[in-house]
Parts: C-alpha cells; structure tokens; sequence
C-alpha cells in the first residue's frame, strides 16, 4: 500500500534522488501522513508497527533537520532492544547515504561501557539506543544532549512494557525543553497517552488505518489438547512448508524444550529468549537471517524489534496474553507486501473471539496431515571468523578468500554479516566442513585466523 511520492514533500534534491536509489519510490501511509508534519516541525504521535515505513517517516525527518557541520549529538533515538536499535541505525544509515560523514552511534546495553566512551568522544550526529544505556551515558557526563533538536521514541509501549518508564523520565531531563519529539507505539494504552501528554507539545495524532492492510495475513486456528501441541506444529510445518518461521512460546522454558524437541524431529529450530547471554542471542539471530536456521523459537520480549524480511509464518505455540500482542506477533509475517501465514494453537478453555480481527480460520487438526521423514533443514551452515572490522576485513576480501583460494563457487555463498571482531558467513551445507578445513589453513588479507561452523 504505497501512496504518493517523496518529491512532493519539501526535501532536497539529494535526499529524493537517494530515496529513489535505493528504492523508495512512493511513500508508505504512515510516510505520507507523518512527514508533512514531521517536517513541519511538530511533535507527533504515531501508530505504526515495524514493517510500516516508521524508521524513514522519523529518519527522513531527522535528516532533514541535522547540520552535518555542527559535531554535536542533534538527534536521539530510544528503542526498546538493542536489535531494534541497530535496525534502526542500519536503516538510518541507508537514508543517510547521500550525505558523507554522518556519525551515527548505538549504545545499547549487554556490551562493554568504556569503548562506547570512546565512541561518543569522536562525536556522533544522531545516537540510537536503549534506555538504561543511554542513562547511564548521561549520569556519566559521556553523553551531553545540550544541541539536541529531534527526540525520538521508538516502540514506547514496548519500551512501557520493559520496564524502561522511570529510565525514559530520567533521559527526558536531559533533553533541552525546546525540541522536536516524535513518539511511535504499535498501540496506545493509557500509559501511552499520559506519557504524550507529559513529554510533548501540542502533539499530532496520526492513525494510519491503512497499515494493517500492508500485511496480507491469513490466520489459522486449531484448537488442540496440550499432549499434541508439538505434533500439531510438526504438521502445520510439513502441510504448508514455510521457508522460515517464529515459533511463539510464553516461557524460556518451553522456549528451550519446544527446539529441542523440533530438533530431535529433523526440523532445524533454534530457541531465543532472555536466558541468552547478548553474544549467543546475535549468534542465533545472524543463523536466523542468514538462512542456517529456519525455525526460531522464541518469547515475545526476545522477539520484539526484529526485522526479518521473508518470515513465512509465524505460530503462537502458547496463545498470547493480550489481543495486541497477538497483532504484534502476527505482523511479523507478511512484510512489505509478502503474504503472511499465522497458526495459532489454543485449547478448550480459551476464547479466540477476542482476536477477532480480519480473516480468520478455525480448523480441525484432522485437517492437518502427518507427513513421515518430514525434515527442515537450513540451505545454509553459518562459519565464524575471529576477524572483523577492526582487522579492516571487508566482504570482498571474505568473498575473494572463499572463492579463490577455497575455490568455492561464489553461489555457494550466502549473506555475510562483518562485526567488529568477528565475521559470519553463510556456506551452502554441503562445502561447509571442506570449507571450514581450507579456510583454517590459508589466509585473509595476508593473516591467519580461527574459523569454526556455529
Ligand atoms: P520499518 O517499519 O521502519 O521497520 O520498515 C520496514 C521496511 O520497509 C524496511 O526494510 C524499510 O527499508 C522499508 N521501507 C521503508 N520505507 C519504504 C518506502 N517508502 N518504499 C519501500 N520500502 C520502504
């Protein structure tokens, strides 16, 4: 559902020109309805999920508004996870790209504080983070918003839901009074609008009716005793084949035992929940994206920010506590015009009317069919290098060593992900151990380094 185009808004040449570049002919309702105002000026609250456009409504805005000469921290934007976060920067950095040396910083919490320091000492234009972190920052005197224009809110009733109320009031003292402050929520609780009211000005509401309409979500429901929940989900897997899934639990738990058994059953799963330390979440988040892992199995704090494009379907394996929950779980699936594909499992004792809301399907397990050997195995197996940006490598320089020396068919290569110290390669399964072997034993770049599959 694309509206009209950005050339029609008061932006610079450059910016559309960019905007076009990288695909962005027309603009999302939330866009069309957000930037005259955000351009404006004004304080605006906003309804919109991930996947609606969001990021470049507020990031086109923050753009706009900065002065690349001045090295100051103009912007701030406060999101719920650190995986939203790094989004949000990654996307801020696509529209950023026409113009050259805009610093943009994460700080987010689960990583070392000091090289973040370090960071903020060579300047940043616009800091995305979360909440604790960025306080932290502030308490510490690391973090000066003195120049800041342009205040954002990322997910607030997620960030509400975390916890992070008193963290947010805290970073909000900071802030100069006179600034511009854009909130978006996927829903608007009361917390919501009293916040709104306590931290903006004469704030906009903008309700886009068409963003639910974006996604094309079917949404089945089986009704099915506990003792065969996981056969069910086994079942709706091999009747409908999605490429990829999330598999939604209400504990760590069941999170934990629901992958295991998913594995026992030939079916690649993976589970993501808080019990994860920050480094084993980003290994199954990048096995995730890149296509070595199909199934996550996750709760909804773990899941919350993540932009996976192409997400098949998405199952509540435990029915969600709230109706809004169960929209936030849903639209993961059917982004960006895809069809999406939503199961939900649900007993006797549970009244699905309350999420009634578009087209919905009971169904009778029957329906379903065991398909023996079922298996659903990852195209791709991950390969770690201890070497990352900080040792300058590059994806050519991975692609030329793999393709090169390794001789592996560039094809036979997927998604590469470059951290700071480490590099994640997606290897077709079958080279992987061959690759893996050749890989320890020559170089990069000139140097040795470790390498093993995740
Ligand atoms: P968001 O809601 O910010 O998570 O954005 C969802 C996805 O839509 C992101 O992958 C964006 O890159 C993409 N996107 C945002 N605006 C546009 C646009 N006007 N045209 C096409 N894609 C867009």
């Amino acid at each position: 559902m694309q509206t009209k185009d950005f050339s029609t808004l008061p932006l610079s040449k450059e910016m559309v020109v960019n905007l076009d570049k990288i695909g962005y002919e027309k603009m999302t309702p939330i866009q069309s309805e957000a930037l005259p105002h955000i351009l404006d000026g004004n304080d605006i609250i906003a309804q919109a999920k991930t996947g609606s456009g969001k990021t470049a409504a507020f990031g086109i805005g923050i753009l706009d508004r900065l002065d690349v000469k001045k090295f100051r921290v103009q912007s701030l934007i406060l999101c719920p996870t650190r995986e939203l976060a790094d989004q949000v920067a990654k996307e801020l950095r696509m529209i950023a790209k026409f113009t050259h040396n805009i610093k943009i910083l994460t700080l987010c919490g689960g990583v070392a504080f000091y090289p973040q320091v370090n960071s903020l000492r060579h300047f940043a234009h616009i800091v995305v983070g979360t909440p604790g972190r960025i306080l932290k920052h502030l308490d510490k005197e690391s973090l000066d918003l003195q120049n800041l224009n342009t205040l954002v809110l990322d997910e607030a009733d997620r960030m509400l839901d975390m916890g992070f109320i008193e963290e947010i009031q805290k970073v909000l003292s900071y802030a100069p009074k006179e600034r511009q402050t854009l909130l978006f929520s996927a829903t608007y609780p009361d917390e919501i609008v009293s916040l709104s009211s306590s931290i903006q000005k004469d704030a906009i509401n903008i309700k886009t009716t068409s963003i639910e309409s974006v996604n094309k979500i079917t949404q089945r429901f089986y009704k099915v005793d506990d003792g065969l929940k996981l056969q069910t989900l086994i079942n709706i897997f091999s009747n409908f084949k999605p490429g990829n899934g999330i598999v939604f639990c209400n504990t760590k738990l069941e999170c934990d035992e629901v992958a295991q058994k998913l594995q026992e059953k030939n079916i690649d799963a993976l589970a993501l929940h808080g019990d994860l330390e920050q480094y084993e979440r980003n290994d199954v988040l990048v096995q995730f994206s890149n296509k070595s892992c199909r199934v996550l199995v996750a709760t909804d704090v773990a899941a919350r920010g993540l932009d996976i494009k192409e997400l098949s379907c998405v199952v509540n394996y435990d029915t969600p506590h709230a109706k809004e929950t169960y929209v936030h779980r849903i639209g993961r699936t059917g982004r960006a015009g895809h069809e999406g594909l939503a199961f939900t499992l649900y007993n006797e004792y549970e009244d699905m009317d309350e999420y009634s809301d578009g087209d919905m399907i009971f169904e009778d397990i029957t329906t379903l069919n065991t398909v023996n050997n079922f298996e659903m195995k990852p195209p791709y197996v991950t390969l770690v290098i201890e070497g990352g940006k900080k040792d300058k490598i590059r994806k050519g320089d991975l692609l030329g060593a793999l393709t090169g020396d390794v001789g592996l068919s560039g094809s036979s290569v997927g998604q590469i992900d470059i951290y700071e110290r480490q590099s994640y390669v997606a290897i077709e399964s079958a080279f992987v151990d061959e690759v893996e072997k050749k890989l320890s034993r020559g170089k990069i770049k000139g140097k040795k380094f470790s390498v093993w599959i995740l």
